[in-house]
């Protein structure tokens, strides 16, 4: 652990329990994004945590354990926030267990209010058929922004070579949609970057990702890709939607 680390880890386990004004993040992101634009992921993540302690998650969606290793060596007992939709694949959720068994992190599990069987009597069956949009918001979006309540700051997994939308992903944002801090360390890495820490550091990976799954969200929307093809191809296929909400 560097020294830096240990700074970052001892400010985490710190104060900051009324966390900061929206001017005053704004303010932040201002700083930040331009300083830290070409930084190292470890080093954008030891800001993070130095900057907000204890108001600052990371969230997983359990496609690999990356951001969550990464996020666990800066500051061990980091909160890691997995969005369980109830429409995910076993291999994701045993992923989660995974992470949750074997990094030192505190693994956070939220679910939507309603169960998928009340959300089909309520709005009937299989709503993600007729209105993904609508079911996203119910399933991911408004949980996640009710989980994200208690912090200042979040960090997301996401790189500027997913889609043709990340490209211009900044690497501390404001949510304008959360009125957040949004940090994306992952996002000048490539998919060569994520290979290489994923070997070097034996990170655990969903085995759906060797099954032809590179892109994994919950089972009704997620098809296998063929070699070759775009790997978020298979979210959502041929519906036009490729984003869930979250990022937008
Ligand atoms: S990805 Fe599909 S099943 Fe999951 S919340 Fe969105 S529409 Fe519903």
């Amino acid at each position: 652990m560097t020294t830096a680390t240990t700074e970052a880890a001892r400010l985490f386990k710190g104060t900051y329990a009324e966390g900061r004004s929206e001017a005053e993040l704004k303010q932040l992101v201002r700083h930040a994004g331009a300083e830290l634009e070409l930084a190292p992921a470890d080093v954008i993540i030891e800001w993070a945590v130095a900057t907000f302690g204890e108001r600052f998650a990371i969230t997983s969606s359990m496609g690999d354990a990356v951001l969550a290793h990464l996020a666990s060596t800066v500051a061990p007992g980091i909160d890691v926030v997995f969005l369980d939709t109830g429409y995910h694949f076993a291999e994701t959720i045993g992923t989660r267990d995974a992470v949750e068994a074997t990094l030192p992190v505190n693994l956070i599990s939220i679910t939507p209010k309603q169960s998928v069987a009340e959300q089909d009597a309520a709005y009937g069956k299989d709503l993600f058929a007729r209105d993904p949009d609508l079911c996203c918001a119910l399933r991911k979006v408004k949980p996640l922004e009710e989980a994200l309540a208690g912090y200042d700051a979040w960090a997301t997994g996401l790189r500027r070579d997913e889609t043709h939308d990340r490209v211009i992903a900044p690497v501390i944002g404001w949510d304008d949609k959360k009125r957040k801090v949004k940090v994306s360390p992952l996002a000048r890495w490539t998919a060569e970057d994520v290979d290489s820490y994923i070997a070097e550091n034996k990170v655990l990976v969903n085995p759906l990702v060797q099954d032809g799954y590179p892109s994994i969200g919950c089972w009704p929307c997620t098809r296998r890709v063929a070699p070759g093809e775009d790997p978020r191809s298979g979210r959502w296929a041929g519906t036009g939607k490729t984003e869930c909400g979250i990022h937008q």
